[in-house]
């Protein structure tokens, strides 16, 4: 990225081009104290509406905590304050990050900017959308399933899930705790690359978050791409990839040939089992961190209950929208004593084979290239009415965070109708260097990541 967005700059735009784009839920007020200097020294950073931020509400794209303002911060948010950088606003998402359209959020419609009647994919769709139409040059976003690197490949911009334990969880409003991870979008590798040293690293307030040394990402960006060997996944190029995305990922697998990658082809046997794997895993997850919110611990309380037990019941009925309800039914359900080990059970033994092709596929290549979504951006309404269509776009997210491996997507192409198409590259644990600089490399010869939407164009 040659030139930044200044503070200032990032506010008028967010002024001038999201009414139409509706990307931002809140303009965060400005704030004294942020030190002048570090890596990230006056950057103005765009923030998905589940990381808790002090200032503003926290809402999570729900009526359930639309006025929920978090006593503390999260760590992701100290961290990149201490590296100088400033958050500005606060972005939409499907409510509590389940949906891959952003027409779940309860607050705000958001808009792809490469066409507005197409949806910005989800859950992190504020995110991306606001990258895109370049409101911000940074973003935060969350991704239990690819709800960063759909919504990036939906929009032409950039985005990073870390390997599971890389950047702390503290502070996000959790979905499905062993799935969840914070991450970066922006419009190059090198914005992924600056993003990711700031946030990474153990924290002691998450458990789960690993004591692993954090490399300069930009550097390692740098290094020389080759020896690089690249597999391509059999069951990622099958039926029902749309042809424009099948062509332009395999130009992309061409290009990586003439920069000296060697490639060839791969399993991933247990691919067919994913989305039934990971949708029986985030809902039973999501069914037991959700019961919190019940209108006496967090969230929406209803007015005028008739007994005590109205107040849990209609707070609930009142609070979340039906997707949400939708989850928490069939996590519950998946979790009830005499289904547990048909479903629950089932699932998590799944999710090891899964793990496992990945372990065996590290063998034989150092990174997977593959579509990050089997069809580009669709018209804003068209997968609402039916939830179990809009899962199934997520068959070649999924397995990442199942495995707890990092994966990235980068715009590779476009559509006839000019739509983005984005590029996955998925890695062995903690090779988000790797990552970044295959996509940096690649970045060097071709211009995708550099082109502008049409709305709000200066
Ligand atoms: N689209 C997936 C889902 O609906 C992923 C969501 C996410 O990564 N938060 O669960």
């Amino acid at each position: 990225m040659s030139e930044h967005l200044t503070i200032e700059n990032v506010r008028q735009r967010i002024a001038a081009c999201d009414p139409q784009v509706g990307a931002v839920l809140q303009v965060l007020p400005e704030r004294d104290g942020n030190p002048q200097t570090g890596p990230l020294a006056g950057r103005p950073v765009l923030v998905k509406d589940n990381i808790c931020t002090r200032a503003g509400a926290t809402t999570c794209g729900s009526r359930m905590l639309e006025k929920f303002t978090s006593p503390y911060a999260a760590t992701v948010i100290e961290k990149l304050e201490s590296a100088g950088a400033v958050i500005v606003g606060k972005t939409n998402m499907d409510e509590f990050a389940m949906g891959s359209s952003t027409e779940h959020s309860a607050l705000q419609e958001t808009r792809n900017p490469w066409d507005l009647d197409c949806v910005p994919g989800g859950s992190s769709g504020g995110a991306a959308a606001a990258i895109a139409a370049r409101l911000a040059d940074y973003a935060l976003g969350s991704d239990t399933g690819g709800s960063i690197r759909q919504p990036a490949a939906f929009c032409g911009v950039c985005g990073l899930k870390p390997t599971y334990g890389r950047v702390s969880r503290y502070g996000l409003v959790a979905f499905a705790s062993s799935l969840d991870q914070i991450g970066p979008l922006a419009r190059d590798a090198r914005g992924l690359a600056e993003l990711l040293s700031v946030i990474a690293g153990k924290d002691e307030r998450d458990s789960t978050s690993v004591d692993e040394p954090v490399p300069d990402y930009v550097a390692e960006m740098e290094r020389s791409l080759t020896p690089l060997r690249v597999g391509l996944p059999r069951e990622y190029f099958g039926e029902g990839l749309n042809d424009e995305v099948r062509a332009s990922v395999e130009a992309a697998v061409e290009q990586f040939k003439k920069l000296g990658a060697e490639v060839r082809e791969i399993d991933l046997p247990h691919t067919q089992y994913v989305i039934a794997c990971y949708y029986l895993i985030c809902t039973a997850e999501a069914s037991s961190n959700l019961a919190r919110f019940d209108g006496v611990r967090y969230g929406h309380r209803t007015s005028q209950p008739e007994n005590y037990m109205d107040v849990y019941f209609k707070s609930r009925a009142e609070g979340f929208g039906a997707e949400v309800k939708r989850r928490i039914m069939l996590g519950t359900y998946a979790l009830s004593s005499g289904y547990y080990d048909q479903y629950y059970a089932k699932a998590l033994k799944v999710r090891t084979l899964i793990r496992r092709d990945f372990e065996n596929a590290f063998n034989d290549c150092d990174l997977i290239l593959s579509p990050t979504t089997p069809s580009p951006a669709f018209k804003r309404g068209d997968k609402s009415a039916s939830p179990l269509e809009m899962y199934l776009g997520d068959i070649y997210t999924t397995a990442a965070n199942l495995a707890g491996i990092p994966a990235l997507s980068i715009p590779c192409g476009f559509t006839q109708a000019k739509l983005p198409i984005g590029l996955q590259m998925m890695g062995p644990l903690f090779s988000e260097g790797r990552l970044l600089n295959a996509a940096h490399h690649y970045q060097q010869v071709t211009n995708y990541h550099e082109q502008k939407p049409p709305v709000c164009a200066e």
